[in-house]
């Protein structure tokens, strides 16, 4: 449930509802707008006389709000929330492309691809270090080495960096080197790591899982939320349909229905949603144009001899033509580009 205080209600109204709400066992969550303040209320509202809380001073309403995810909710906090990534950020306003390699494989590949995808307006380099392949028998990832290749790639070119975690260990090297932890689609639902992710301090970027509901998808986010951190970016990447002509099917209209739900920036990910470079550039423009926050592209400097996901990755040309392609899709929008 929300309670919407009047416009402009004074500080000490704010204050006495949000002090009856946690003596009654139950959490806060403040969203304060130019003129109105919303305040969230987490917890067994059973707990609660909402007849009591309209005589409050100030109180304008009381809204149920029926989904289980609250704090991701845009009831709960109706303003955009911007992420900052070290020394960028994902939100409004701009688009924020994240591009770089499936995994890190060599120290001086992994500088090449910064130094490209830097100069064709990325801002986050990723690059996976630990891998989850489908087959035990692919290559599963440099693990911390390939954490300290990114950082000095990131350091080497001004771009923040994002890597992959899969287990509490992962997130423990991750916070020493990279400025962004992704839960990657298989892990979606691994509650256990949500709720590190949630403690790590770090930004999260939380890919949808394969056949994970937008409802399902929210309440994930929430999990990481719940556990104090706020900086959680939605990222479609294609979800699994009975189509095969792609590896996945890209439901780009998941952007505008997370609009409608949600605070949390959205980027989406044209390359593992259609699994072909041949496909990455008008699902790429796709997404801006219906609003995405950002882009996550996978870039290789040689995509034949890529240790995965080579045919979906883009070389050096192809990407570099494509966000040139962006800008003008961007100003559209009213983003800018590579900020
Ligand atoms: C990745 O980004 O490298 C990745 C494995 O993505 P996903 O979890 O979307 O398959
Ligand atoms: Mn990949």
């Amino acid at each position: 449930m929300i309670i919407v205080m009047k416009p402009k209600a004074a500080e000490q109204s704010i204050h006495a509802v949000t002090a009856y709400i946690e003596e009654n066992g139950l959490q806060v969550h403040l969203s304060k707008g130019e003129e109105v303040t919303i305040i969230g209320i987490v917890g067994d509202k059973s707990k609660l006389s909402t007849e009591n809380l309209i005589i409050f001073k100030d109180v304008d309403r009381i809204v149920p709000v029926t989904e289980s995810y609250k704090l991701a909710n845009k009831k709960f906090h109706p303003e955009p929330t911007t992420v900052r990534v070290g020394n960028t950020s994902i939100g409004p306003g701009n688009l924020t492309i994240m591009a770089g390699p499936c995994a890190v494989e060599k120290e001086e590949q992994l500088l090449c691809i910064a130094k490209a995808v830097k100069a064709a307006g990325a801002t986050i380099l990723r690059g996976g270090a630990y891998k989850p392949r489908t087959s035990p028998y692919s290559f599963q990832g440099l693990e911390e080495e390939g954490l300290r290749y990114m950082q000095e790639a990131g350091k080497a070119y001004g771009l923040a960096t994002i890597c992959e975690v899969v287990s509490q260990e992962a997130i423990e090297a991750a916070v020493k080197y990279v400025d962004m932890i992704q839960i990657g689609a298989r892990n979606m639902q691994n509650f256990i790591l949500l709720k590190e992710a949630g403690q790590s301090g770090l930004p999260v970027l939380l890919k949808r899982g394969l056949c994970a509901t937008i409802d399902e998808w929210l309440n994930a986010a929430e999990y990481i939320i719940a556990e104090g951190n706020p900086n959680v970016v939605l990222c479609e990447r294609g979800i699994r349909t009975f189509e095969t002509a792609t590896r996945n099917t890209l439901d780009l209209s998941a952007v505008p229905v997370l609009r409608t739900r949600t605070h949390l920036p959205v980027i989406a990910d044209p390359s593992h949603s259609t699994g072909s470079y041949k496909y990455v550039a008008p699902m790429a423009k796709a997404a801006v144009a219906c609003d995405a926050d950002g882009l996550m592209i996978e870039v290789h400097n040689d995509p034949a001899h890529a240790l995965s996901d080579g045919p979906q990755s883009l070389n050096f040309d192809k990407f570099a033509a494509l966000t040139e392609e962006l800008k003008p899709f961007c100003q559209l929008m009213g983003r800018s580009f590579g900020v």
